[in-house]
C-alpha cells in the first residue's frame, strides 16, 4: 500500500473501530483462534489469535529472496547435522559452560556411538528475518533459523484471508489482491506424510510431543488435521506420557501407549524448563535411540543452535558445505549481518570491547530458544562486565543488531485498547525436506509466518507475547 494511501486509512479512527471488529470476527470466522491463559488447558473458552489489523508491505526483492534461499537453507541444515565432527568443533566452547546444550550434545555422542538406526531425516524448520533499508535498497537479514517446533505455520494461511477482507471492506480493492497466498500447514504436514510413508507401517502413528498448557494448540490442530485427511493417525503425547508408556522392543520400534510411532514431531522440548525431571531426559534419548523418524532428531536440533548460526557466518565455513557452489554460499551469505564469537581469545576480546563502546548496535544472545532470553542495550554491558574475563562469556554469541524501518499498524490483542503503535515486522520461511539415506526426495519452500510487534519491544516472537501474527503485501 502506498504510504500516503494507508496513512489516510490509519487515521480514520471511525472507520478503524468497525475494521477492528470486523477482523475480529472474519479470524473467529477463520479459526484463528487461541486458547485463554486462565484456561490454557481448555478449548471451552477461547478467542482469536492476537493479529495485526493491516497486512505489512514487504518489497517484492525481498519476498523472493528469502523464498529461494530456503531450500539451501534446508540443505545446509541437513548437512550439518550429517556432520558430527562440525559439530563437536563448532559446539566445543558453548558446552564447556551451558549445562542444557551440553546434555543434548551428550544425547547426540550416545546417538553416534550406538550408530544412527534411522536413515530417514525429516526437517521442517523456519529461517526468520528482518530487512533494512540501506543506500536506498532494501537487504534481508536471519535473525535465526528454528529447526525444533517451528511454529506459526497452521495458522498462517487465513490470515491472508482476513487481511483481504478488511481491506476490501475499506474500499482497497487493489491493495487487497497484493496480499499473498500462504498455506504453510499443508506443505509441512506432505512432509510429514512423506517420512510416515517411508518409515512403511500402515498402523505406525505421528506422534506430537507436546506441553501440557498450550494456548496455541489450533496451530498444531491444523497440521494434525492434514494428517487425518490423509488416513494418518495423530497422538499428542507429554514427556511424562511418553516415560510413563513408551518401551522400544528388539528391532529398537518405538511403542507409545501400544500405539508404533512412525514419526516424532517435536513441538517441545527446546527450553530446559521442558526437562522437568530425569524421566524427560530419559524419553528424549529414549526417541533418540528408536527407529521412528524424529523431526528434528538430535543432531539437527543441534544444527539449529546460535552458536552454528555464528559459525557459519566466518569466512569460508560455508564453503565446507558447498566446495563447488559458490553460489549459493553467496545467496546464503548475503542474508548474515554481523556475528561474532566470544569465546577466549584475541578475537571474543574485540568482540566484547566493541559491545561496550557501543551497545546499542547489538544483540547479546545466550544459547536459548523461545524468546525472551536476548539481551539489549545498557544491560549489555551490565551482563559482558560480569562475564567478560572467564569462560561463562561462550555462553553467548554478539549479533549486530538489523534496523529494520517501523510501519504504523493496529495490533488487535484480547483485552488492550485499540491504538495506532509504530510497528517491526519479523517475515519467517517454512522450509521442509524429507532424505532417504543420502538422497533428498523433498526439499520446499512452504510458505511464510509474518510477526509484527510494537518497537518498544525489542525481544520476542508470538508465543512469548511480543508480536502478533500478520500477512504480507508486496509493494
Ligand atoms: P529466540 O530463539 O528466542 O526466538 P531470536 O534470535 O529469534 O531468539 O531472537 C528473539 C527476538 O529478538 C527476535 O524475534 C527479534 O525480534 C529480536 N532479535 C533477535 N536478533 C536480533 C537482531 N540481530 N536484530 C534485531 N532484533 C533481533
Ligand atoms: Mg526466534
Amino acid at each position: 500500500m502506498a504510504n500516503g494511501v494507508r496513512n489516510e486509512l490509519l487515521m480514520n479512527t471511525t472507520l478503524i473501530d468497525e475494521l477492528a471488529e470486523v477482523a475480529k470476527e472474519s479470524a473467529l470466522a477463520h479459526g484463528i483462534l487461541m486458547r485463554l491463559e486462565k484456561s490454557p488447558n481448555s478449548s471451552e473458552e477461547v478467542t482469536y489469535a492476537p493479529i495485526t489489523l493491516f497486512p505489512t508491505p514487504v518489497p517484492r526483492a525481498i519476498f523472493l529472496q528469502g523464498v529461494a534461499v530456503q531450500t539451501h537453507y534446508n540443505t545446509l541444515m541437513n548437512k550439518i547435522s550429517q556432520d558430527p565432527d562440525f559439530l563437536e568443533e563448532v559446539l566445543a566452547s558453548t558446552i564447556s559452560v551451558d549445562d542444557f546444550t551440553a546434555r543434548l550434545f551428550e544425547i547426540h555422542r550416545q546417538v553416534l556411538k550406538n550408530g544412527r538406526l534411522q536413515s530417514i531425516g525429516l526437517g521442517l524448520n523456519r529461517s526468520d528475518y528482518m530487512w533494512e533499508q540501506k543506500n536506498g535498497h532494501a537487504s534481508l537479514k536471519q535473525i535465526e533459523i528454528n529447526t525444533f517446533a517451528a511454529a506459526g505455520g497452521g495458522m498462517a494461511s487465513h490470515i491472508s484471508d482476513v487481511h483481504r477482507h478488511i481491506l476490501q471492506v475499506a474500499g482497497k480493492l487493489e491493495e487487497s489482491q497484493r496480499i499473498i497466498d500462504n498455506n504453510p500447514a499443508v506443505g509441512l504436514a506432505k512432509a510429514l506424510v512423506k517420512a510416515w510413508e517411508l518409515y512403511g507401517s500402515k498402523r505406525a502413528v505421528v506422534m506430537f510431543v507436546v506441553k501440557e498448557n498450550e494456548i496455541n494448540i489450533m496451530d498444531q490442530r491444523v497440521i494434525e488435521n492434514e494428517l487425518w485427511k490423509g488416513n494418518i493417525t495423530t497422538i499428542r503425547k507429554r514427556f511424562e506420557d511418553i516415560s510413563e508408556s513408551g518401551r522400544l522392543d528388539g528391532d529398537k520400534r518405538l511403542f507409545v501407549d501400544h500405539q508404533e510411532v512412525a514419526v516424532v514431531y517435536f513441538r517441545h522440548g527446546y527450553m530446559p524448563q521442558h526437562y522437568k525431571s530425569e524421566k524427560a531426559w530419559d524419553a528424549r534419548l529414549m526417541m533418540e535411540g528408536s527407529l521412528a523418524v524424529k523431526c528434528p532428531d538430535i543432531s539437527t536440533h543441534l544444527a539449529g543452535t546460535k552458536k552454528v548460526q555464528q559459525v557459519l557466518a566466518k569466512p569460508g565455513v560455508l564453503e565446507r558445505f558447498f566446495p563447488d557452489q559458490p553460489q549459493v554460499v553467496e545467496q546464503l551469505r548475503a542474508t548474515y549481518t554481523g556475528l561474532y564469537s566470544l569465546d577466549m581469545g584475541a578475537e571474543g576480546d574485540k568482540a566484547i570491547k566493541m559491545a561496550l563502546a557501543t551497545p546499542d548496535w547489538f544483540v547479546l544472545k545466550p544459547q536459548r530458544e523461545g524468546g525472551g532470553n536476548n539481551i539489549y542495550g545498557q544491560e549489555i554491558c551490565e551482563v559482558l562486565g560480569k562475564v567478560k574475563s572467564s569462560a561463562a562469556r561462550m555462553a553467548y554469541i554478539l549479533m549486530d543488531k538489523i534496523q529494520p524501518e517501523s510501519t504504523p499498524n493496529y495490533l488487535l490483542r484480547l483485552g488492550r485498547p485499540l491504538k495506532i503503535s509504530n510497528c517491526v515486522s519479523e517475515l519467517g520461511f517454512f522450509g521442509t525436506y524429507v532424505r532417504h539415506g543420502k538422497d533428498m526426495l523433498m526439499n520446499d519452500c512452504v510458505g511464510y509466518l509474518m510477526r509484527t510487534k510494537c518497537t518498544e519491544y525489542s525481544d520476542g516472537g508470538v508465543a512469548s507475547g511480543a508480536a502478533v501474527r500478520d500477512s504480507v503485501l508486496l509493494f
